[in-house]
């Protein structure tokens, strides 16, 4: 019987682009006050009205959404990249077995520590620029 569905391409290689980089950069330290507001349970009340968050945690929402979703294409139950727990390396936690997310650590794992080495590659390159800026001046 003849069918209208095109299959998702799960399989697919993600191919990293400077933009993802970027954005990988950009999170990184909006993650950690991200984190560090979620553990407090508020945004040391600098929050916008309405909003919920400081602009640090929004401009990370926005970030945050732009590379996992849009850019890698990811689904929101997808584990995402800034996600620290997946640098400790191993296997999925077990208490995560219930859960639609658990499939998504291995490629979570691998896209984040493909990204870190990403970002490092072009902060080191940024710092040889800056060098290279500075043995130009008088
Ligand atoms: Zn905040």
């Amino acid at each position: 019987m003849p069918t209208n569905r095109t299959r998702k391409h799960r399989n697919q290689r993600i191919k990293l682009t400077a933009e993802m980089v970027a954005l990988f950069r950009q999170g990184e330290p909006l993650r950690a006050i991200y984190d560090a507001h979620l553990a407090a349970g508020n945004c040391g009340g600098s929050a916008a009205p309405g909003r919920g968050h400081c602009a640090d945690c929004d401009e990370f929402v926005e970030v945050s959404k732009r590379l996992n979703w849009r850019l890698l294409g990811l689904s929101p139950g997808h584990i995402s990249v800034f996600d620290a727990a997946l640098d400790k390396g191993g296997p999925a936690p077990s208490w995560m077995k219930h859960l639609c997310a658990y499939a998504t650590w291995e490629p979570a794992r691998r896209l984040r520590a493909a990204l870190r080495q990403a970002a490092a590659q072009q902060e080191a390159a940024d710092e040889v620029l800056i060098a290279g800026v500075l043995l130009r001046e008088p």
